[in-house]
């Protein structure tokens, strides 16, 4: 069963113990976590090969939902040629976007912007002591750039504080 730090009794049955009510209390598991915990733990019976998945986060931006699971459990949850995002992606009616929890800032910009592939990371400091992120991609800026670019910029923000950058190589 997907691993998470709710217990998995409490999971199976939908009823929390005061222990995994608390995590839910204290917010380190949010009501979304929960929905998307239920959710994969609906999908392994068919995808058995993510029964393995440590689960850390779920975030939500507008149409798209970001799954932060370990870096060991990427291959996991990616495999069978997607069919398990396309899963995910059909029950929940997002576009699915699977992180690597934890990793450093290269992997995460990769893992949240690919396809795109990155040249660059420069971090800028700004007047006022805070930092923005500007990933350089390969390439020419697309005539039209694509429109998730902004909830990308929300989801780096929301999931790792970043205030993030996308250019081109070429404009
Ligand atoms: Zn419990």
């Amino acid at each position: 069963m997907v691993k998470t730090i709710l217990d998995n009794f409490c999971v199976k049955s939908g009823v929390l113990c005061p222990k995994c009510e608390e995590k839910v209390v204290k917010g380190q598991v949010s009501k979304l976590d929960l929905d998307i915990i239920q959710l994969l733990c609906e999908v392994e019976k068919d995808y058995p090969s993510i029964q393995e998945v440590t689960f850390n986060k779920a975030v939500e931006v507008e149409n798209f939902l970001a799954i932060l699971v370990n870096k060991a459990d990427m291959a996991k949850i990616l495999s069978q040629g997607g069919k398990i995002i396309k899963e995910i992606s059909a029950r929940t009616n997002k576009r699915v976007r699977i992180l690597t929890y934890g990793g450093d800032e290269r992997q995460f910009l990769e893992d949240l912007l690919s396809p795109f592939s990155i040249l660059t990371i420069n971090t800028i400091w700004l007047p006022d002591d805070s930092t923005e992120t500007k990933a350089i991609l390969y390439g020419r800026t697309p005539k039209r750039v694509p429109v998730h670019f902004d909830i990308i910029r929300r989801l780096a923000k929301e999931i790792r504080g970043m205030t993030l950058r996308i250019e081109f190589e070429k404009n």
